[in-house]
């Protein structure tokens, strides 16, 4: 049989970094967590060919100590974690201390930190998990500023499978556009290098519809509602949610799906398949859904290591929560829509009992908004506009039938569905 061996040790690095950093947007990421764990008020990122040329990440989060500097790429070094059973109760995004590390062996990171009350700070280049040179004393503005260059420079197939798939720009501005929106008062922006314009810019705010509307416009937030959910009597189990989901108005192809849970951005596959469920089987024709969610759990609930780049997290009776988020979303979507029949048919009465007093004269009809008035004999009266609010078409039809009121609520129905 062939001969067992050890590998080296330069391999298993980097073997295992081609995991933590599979694409330029994970390297994003990490880096952005990383400020935010440093406790950012802004974060700035700077993309060049889709991050495979250089990634860089400004924060004014607290800085690193010069004399941390040499260990700070080697592998499992952390400030965040010491015995494991702190993992239980970790609150940090970050706890492996392998994301730098990882960068260092599949790119080239450079990092310019300062602490406060220093005079100066440093700037220092890293290999494969070890400083190239001494700290260089430098200028520097508060925080911290990572810069990876060449991404994937020593993976061949790895960089041509990116440069030949679709670049991950629109991925990052993804990750960055999220993150705006559970972090109200962090300053995010993203860019392009050498782009003027920021394709994120989500300004730091106070309230959650602002972020929204700073990242994904304003149309989106005027179709939204807010949704809270809490489990707080049982015994055995303390979860809460609050979040903004869309309502039949809404207009969308694909479903966006923001959730945090316990303030990490996360996938949840069961709880996006059970949400899009529930909105294909209120609101057939209404589109897919826009949701914002933050789950908040006892830490000791949520199994957080359970995913090399840390995308998935295991819960605790996770069938018992989406079910309940389930029901509360099937409450809220059936309320809205139970309004707009109800705003729809109260108009339609008014409508009604003008045309019946005026019975056979001329009538004057209005539209909602009072915007223009005509005046022309009933008998005449044709709906030339779908948008026509239907009690044109009772005035039209008065006297022919009996349950008038019933057909007039089932047209309301179906135009708001359209
Ligand atoms: P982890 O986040 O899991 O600890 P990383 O490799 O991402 O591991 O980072 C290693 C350490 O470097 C962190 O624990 C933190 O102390 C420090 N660090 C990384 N990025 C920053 C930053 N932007 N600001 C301050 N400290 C940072
Ligand atoms: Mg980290």
């Amino acid at each position: 049989p062939p001969r067992i061996r050890r590998l080296e040790e330069s391999v298993v690095n980097r073997i295992a970094a081609g995991e933590v950093i599979q694409r330029p947007s994970s390297a994003v990421k990490e880096l952005v967590e990383n400020s935010i764990d440093a406790g950012a008020s802004t974060v700035s990122v700077t993309v060049k060919d889709g991050g495979l040329k250089l990634i860089q990440v400004s924060d004014d989060g607290h800085g690193i100590r010069c004399e941390d500097l040499p260990i700070l790429c080697e592998r499992h070094t952390t400030s965040k974690l010491s015995a494991y059973e702190d993992l239980q109760t970790i609150k940090s995004m970050g706890f492996r201390g392998e994301a730098l590390a990882s960068m260092t062996y599949v790119g080239h990171v450079t990092v310019t930190t300062i602490t406060e009350g220093q005079l100066h700070g440093y700037r220092v280049s890293y290999r494969d998990g070890v400083m190239e040179n001494d700290p260089k004393p430098c200028a520097a503005v508060k925080g911290t500023q990572v810069m990876v260059e060449n991404l994937f420079y020593n993976m061949v197939a790895r960089r041509k499978t990116l440069q030949n798939s679709n670049d991950d720009y629109p991925k990052i501005v993804d990750f960055i556009s999220r993150f705006a929106v559970h972090h109200i008062n962090v300053n995010f922006s993203c860019r392009k290098h050498g782009a003027n314009r920021a394709d994120v810019h989500s300004g730091s705010t106070s309230s959650r519809l602002d972020a929204i509307r700073n990242v994904y416009g304003a149309s989106v937030v005027r179709d939204l509602m807010e949704i809270q959910v809490s489990d707080e009597n049982a015994v055995d189990e303390i979860f809460k949610m609050d979040g903004f989901i869309s309502n039949a108005n809404y207009v969308a192809k694909k479903t966006t799906m923001i959730l945090f849970i316990n303030d990490r951005l996360v996938d949840c596959t069961s709880l996006k398949r059970a949400t899009e469920f529930v909105y294909s089987a209120i609101l057939p024709q209404a589109s897919k859904p826009f949701i914002y969610m933050s789950i908040n759990l006892p830490p000791e609930h949520v199994d957080v290591n359970i995913h090399p780049t840390k995308k998935e997290v295991s819960l605790l009776n996770q069938e018992r929560i989406i079910e309940k988020i389930k029901d509360a979303i099937e409450e809220k979507l059936m309320n809205c829509n139970n309004t707009r029949i109800f705003q729809t048919q109260a108009l339609n009465s008014s409508a009604l009992t003008q045309a019946n007093t005026r019975k056979d004269k001329g009538t004057e009809v209005s539209t909602p908004t009072g915007e223009k008035s005509q005046k022309i004999p009933v008998s005449q009266m044709v709906r030339t506009d779908p948008r026509d609010p239907s009690g044109r078409l009772h005035t039209y039809w008065q006297g022919q039938t009996s349950n008038l009121e019933k057909k007039s609520g089932l047209v309301a129905v179906r135009y708001d569905l359209h």
